[in-house]
């Protein structure tokens, strides 16, 4: 029970990953708000209530800074604390730069990096008046450690990501409030499995521990950093991918 009573804003949560970091961290006792543009968000909930632990499921758009603003609102009012934030949600639709366009960039990086802003801007308030928080974002490997053919876009937001996570870090640190962000490597989720098997055999094969990773094994490293473990890491990457990078 880690991360007792504390509750918890997760987005994209509605599957993948985001899915079991809710999973997770309810399990170790956090009151979990589960968030999520596509409605799954009631479904990750009833799977959290089915396990005896509270959920509030609660549809929301990174996108919009006034969707953020009021889930954030609307959980202060029903919880009175907001300790826990990860900002999970995102995106990775694969186009050579060639044929990207505005349209293309600008949409990745307001689900990823904007998104992150979004949700982060609107809980801070709460955080800082409970003199307490932990903010975890969802980067990747990609753009943060190796680059990635056909994700520039995507590589450039997990990029910003890292970069804010550090700035941050350093603004919040005198109100107790640690920013960290977890870079994963390919993990298996709804969202990678639409690979054509080759890619899926290729990325797989150069994984040293010879298979992507599950949801839960970044859940861990998540909960890691919302409890009072890691009082002491703020503005750290923790890359998972299974040594993918070492090579
Ligand atoms: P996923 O299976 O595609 O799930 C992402 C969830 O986010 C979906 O429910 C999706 O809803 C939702 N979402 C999309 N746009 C949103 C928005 N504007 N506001 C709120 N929610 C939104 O993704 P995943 O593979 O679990 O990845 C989760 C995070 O981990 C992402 O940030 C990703 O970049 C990162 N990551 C993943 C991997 C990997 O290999 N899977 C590796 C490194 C990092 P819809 O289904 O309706 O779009």
């Amino acid at each position: 029970m880690r991360v007792k009573d504390k509750v918890a804003i997760v987005t994209g949560a509605g599957q993948g990953i985001g899915r079991s970091i809710a999973l997770r961290l309810a399990s170790e006792g956090a009151k979990v708000v589960v968030t999520d543009i596509s409605g799954k968000e009631f479904d990750t909930a009833k799977e959290i209530r089915d396990l005896g632990v509270e959920a509030l499921p609660l549809k929301l758009d990174v996108t919009k800074y006034h969707e953020a603003h009021d889930a954030a609102r609307q959980v202060w009012e029903k919880f009175g604390r907001i300790d826990i934030l990860v900002n999970n949600a995102g995106i990775y639709p694969f186009k050579n730069f060639d044929d990207m366009d505005e349209g293309d960039w600008d949409r990745v990086i307001q689900i990823n990096l904007k998104g992150t802003f979004n949700c982060t801007k609107a809980v801070l308030p709460y955080m800082k008046a409970q003199n307490y928080g932990r903010i975890i974002n969802i980067s990747s490997i990609a753009g943060t450690v190796v680059g990635f053919p056909n994700l520039s876009h995507y590589c450039a937001s997990k990029a910003g990501i890292v970069g804010f996570t550090r700035g941050l870090a350093l603004e919040v640190a005198k109100y107790g409030i640690c920013v960290n962000a977890v870079a994963p490597g390919p993990i298996e989720t709804p969202g990678t499995q639409i690979m054509d098997k080759e890619a899926y055999e290729a990325i797989r094969r150069a994984i040293p521990i010879g298979r992507l990773g599950g949801p839960q094994e970044v859940a861990s490293v998540v909960t890691f950093l919302a409890s009072e473990e890691s009082s002491l890491i703020t503005g750290q990457v923790i890359v998972a991918d299974g040594g993918y990078t070492l090579q």
